[in-house]
């Protein structure tokens, strides 16, 4: 059976004796509903080190609609058969009044770069990201952590704030794991209905299609999306759409 840890002392003495044993350990941050994407992080980490840490957290300061947040699918018990199947050492399943035993008085806010395309529709988000990312990385100690393109402004942001804090941990990041439909798997999938999922590929479809973010709204739109954003920067074009109550990101 695969070793789950709650308490964040235990968490930390445990890495600590991984640290004395093993060479390299890798760390892989979720957020549970694990499917393929995350487990593609899962596995580049088991390739990569002697130990390899997931966390389970969902993080409740990343939320500005704590109906998104309620909504959130919670899958523990799969989720531990799943990272167990591709090779994880230790799950690290914290609770939130132990991330936050500051209350959130401390975080950490970027600037620039968090305030646009998720950061402009998301009010704090990129503020709870960073913050219980550096947390956790914190708890870790790890020589690598693992984090995927899908969620790619996430990423750029995460690696800068490694740069900008002096963090020991590389930050590798990981391709986007699609559906065979093209649907970038996302643990939000699941709350789409039948008719919503049979109409979300278009999203990556258009997305990808080579058009002007003009046009790309234009045609989601069409479709019966409603388009948050869809921007480029330099060359890749990203977006987020909703598909009635489901938010959906993506970036090719
Ligand atoms: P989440 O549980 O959504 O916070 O995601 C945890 C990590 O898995 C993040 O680094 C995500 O970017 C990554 N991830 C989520 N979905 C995918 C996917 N479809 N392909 C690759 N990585 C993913």
């Amino acid at each position: 059976m695969i070793e789950v840890i709650s308490n964040i002392g235990d968490a930390g003495r445990r890495l600590s004796q991984f640290r004395r044993e093993a060479k390299s350990i890798g760390f892989v941050p979720t957020m549970g509903a694990l499917h393929d994407g995350h487990l593609s992080l899962i596995e580049q980490a088991r390739a990569d080190n002697d130990r390899v840490v997931v966390s389970i957290f969902v993080n409740p300061t990343q939320y500005d609609d704590p109906k998104d947040l309620e909504r959130y699918p919670r899958t523990l018990a799969s989720d531990l058969d799943k990272a167990e199947s591709v090779g994880a050492d230790l799950v690290i399943h914290p609770a939130p009044e132990d991330i936050y035993s500051d209350n959130y008085r401390f975080r950490v806010s970027e600037t620039v770069f968090s305030r646009e395309l998720e950061g402009a529709h998301r009010k704090g988000h990129f503020d709870g990201v960073l913050t219980v990312v550096l947390k956790l990385l914190n708890i870790a100690r790890a020589d690598r952590a693992y984090f995927g393109e899908k969620d790619w402004q996430q990423l750029e942001l995460v690696r800068d704030m490694a740069a900008a804090f002096f963090l020991p941990t590389e930050i590798v990041s990981c391709p986007t794991i699609r559906e065979a439909d093209g649907l970038a798997m996302s643990s939000r999938n699941m709350l789409l209905t039948t008719e919503e999922r049979a109409l979300a590929p278009e999203f990556h479809r258009i997305l990808a299609s080579g058009a002007s973010a003009e046009e790309v709204v234009r045609q989601l739109t069409e479709r019966g999306f409603v388009v948050d954003y869809v921007e480029k920067r330099g060359d890749r074009i990203l977006g987020a759409v909703r598909l009635g109550k489901v938010r959906l990101i993506d970036n090719v």
